[in-house]
C-alpha cells in the first residue's frame, strides 16, 4: 500500500511539473530558440507568448494529414485576417529534409527545424502522440486546451477559434440541437428546391420519408471514390432485388459540371443538383474528413451511422440496415474469425513486424496502406510508423518461405513473373 501511494504522488508531482512547462520550454531547445518560416527566416519563440498556438503534427506520406493540411491553412489564413492571436506550428514525421520541404511548402505556418529530431521526440511523447494528423492547442499562456484540434477544424472551422471550453460548448449546443431535429427534408432539401434528381428526372424528396437513406460524398478525380463506387452499385442493386426501402442520393464533390456527369453516370440511384449549396452544409454538418464517404440515414430521419462506406467495405450488402443490432452480430462474426489469425506477422509490403490490434486494444478507424481503403476493429498495425492495414490484406511473407532479406533480392529479380 505504502510503495503504491508513492509511486502515485509521485506521478502526480511530475505532472503537474509538466503542466507548469512554458511555451518556450515547449517550442525551444537548448541550441534553438526560434522556429522557421516558409520563407527560411526565423522566428524567436517568445513573440508566440499571447497568442493561442497549434502545434501540428503531420507528414506528407500519409493521405489524411495531405487531405487536412490545406483545410487548416484555409482556417489559418482567415484567422490571420482577422487579425486573431493565432499560430501554428508544424513538427515533421516527414522522412527526410526533401520530404519536409515539399510538405512544408504548402504550408504558410511556423515549423521546427526538420534536423531537430530530439524536439520532435520530445513534443510527441509529451501530448502522447499516437497518430498524425494531431493539432494540439495551446491557450494564450501556453496550456493545452485541447487536443482534438484536427475533429474541431473539420467540424467547426473558424468558428473553433479561440478553441476554448466556452466556445466548446455553444457550438456543441447548436450542434446537438440541429441533429435532434434531423429529418431527410430539412438534410436535403432547400428553400427553392425540394427534389433530387434520378438522372435527368426529378424525384420528390418526400419520397425518401420512412427509407434507409445514403447520402454518399464522391467525385470522378478520387481514385478510392472511382474504385469503391461499383462495390456500392453491387450492394445497391442486390438491395434493391431484395426490395428493401434503400435509396442513395449522391453528392457531388467533382471539381467541374463535366466530372459529374461523368461520376454519376456510372450511378444508378438519386443525385443533388450539380453545384447546389447543400453539397458543402452538410460536408461541414457530417464533418465528412474525406472522400468517399457514405452517411446512412436511418428511417426516422436521424443518423444510423457516419461508417457506411468502412461498413459496406467490411460486410457487402450484409451490414444492411447499418443498425447497431445489425452491426454487432456482424461483430460477433468477425472476433470469431480473428481468432485464426497470429498475434504478429511479417507482411510483405512492409519492413516492420505487424502487430494484431482489436478496438479495444488500439484499432481505431484507418485507411489500410494496402487496398486504401478504409477499415476500423481488427487490424495489423506497425507500432513504430502508423502502417495499418486489414486482416484480409496481409500477404504474410512467411508463408512463402522466404524472410526478409531473401524477399528484398528476390522481388526485383523476378518481379514481371513473380505475381506481386
Ligand atoms: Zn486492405
Ligand atoms: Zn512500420
Amino acid at each position: 500500500m505504502d510503495v503504491l501511494s508513492t509511486v502515485v504522488k509521485s506521478k502526480e508531482e511530475e505532472e503537474e511539473e509538466e503542466e507548469e512547462m512554458s511555451l518556450l520550454q515547449l517550442l525551444t531547445s537548448e541550441t534553438r530558440d526560434f522556429l522557421i518560416t516558409p520563407s527560411g527566416d526565423q522566428v524567436k519563440v517568445e513573440d508566440l507568448e499571447g497568442k493561442t498556438v497549434g502545434i501540428y503534427f503531420s507528414a506528407n506520406w500519409y493521405s489524411k494529414c495531405q487531405q487536412f493540411t490545406p483545410i487548416l491553412a484555409d482556417v489559418y489564413h482567415q484567422l490571420v485576417e482577422q487579425g486573431a492571436k493565432f499560430e501554428i506550428v508544424f513538427v515533421s514525421s516527414d522522412e527526410d529534409q526533401r520530404s519536409f520541404d515539399v510538405f512544408y511548402g504548402t504550408m504558410p505556418w511556423l515549423a521546427i527545424p526538420f534536423c531537430d529530431l530530439q524536439s520532435k521526440k520530445n513534443l510527441t511523447q509529451k501530448f502522447q502522440i499516437e497518430g498524425i494528423p494531431s493539432l494540439i492547442i495551446l491557450d494564450s499562456g501556453g496550456k493545452p486546451i485541447q487536443t482534438d484540434g484536427v475533429e474541431l477544424i473539420y467540424r467547426y472551422g473558424v468558428q473553433a477559434f479561440p478553441f476554448t471550453s466556452t466556445t466548446m460548448a455553444e457550438l456543441e449546443a447548436e450542434e446537438l440541437a440541429k441533429h435532434a431535429s434531423q429529418t431527410i427534408g430539412r438534410l436535403l432539401c432547400t428553400d427553392s428546391r425540394d427534389y433530387v434528381f434520378k438522372q435527368e428526372e426529378q424525384v420528390p424528396i418526400s419520397q425518401l420519408v420512412g427509407k434507409t437513406v445514403g447520402l454518399y460524398f464522391s467525385a470522378l478525380w478520387c481514385p478510392p471514390c472511382v474504385k469503391f463506387t461499383p462495390r456500392l452499385v453491387t450492394v445497391y442493386q442486390q438491395l434493391k432485388e431484395k426490395n428493401e426501402d434503400f435509396e442513395i442520393v449522391f453528392i457531388s464533390i467533382d471539381r467541374d459540371e463535366t466530372g459529374y456527369v461523368e461520376c454519376y453516370q456510372s450511378m444508378p440511384w438519386l443525385s443533388l443538383p450539380y453545384g447546389d449549396e447543400t453539397a458543402k452544409t452538410l460536408l461541414r454538418y457530417f464533418h465528412v474528413q474525406g472522400i468517399p464517404t457514405l452517411i446512412i440515414i436511418g428511417p426516422d430521419g436521424k443518423t444510423v451511422t457516419r461508417e457506411g462506406r468502412n461498413l459496406i467495405n467490411l460486410h457487402l450488402e450484409m451490414a444492411y440496415p447499418f443498425t447497431e443490432a445489425q452491426l454487432s452480430l456482424l461483430q460477433d462474426r468477425l472476433d470469431e474469425e480473428a481468432k485464426n489469425y497470429p498475434n504478429s506477422v511479417h507482411h510483405i509490403g512492409h519492413r516492420h513486424i505487424l502487430n494484431l490490434v482489436s478496438a479495444s486494444s488500439g484499432g481505431g478507424p484507418f485507411i489500410c496502406c494496402e487496398c486504401d481503403e478504409q477499415g476500423s476493429g481488427w487490424a495489423y498495425q506497425c507500432i513504430e510508423c502508423g502502417y495499418e492495414i486489414h486482416l484480409k490484406c496481409v500477404r504474410e511473407s512467411e508463408k512463402d518461405g522466404f524472410n526478409e532479406k531473401q524477399l528484398r533480392t528476390v522481388i526485383p529479380a523476378c518481379a514481371c513473373s513473380s505475381g506481386y
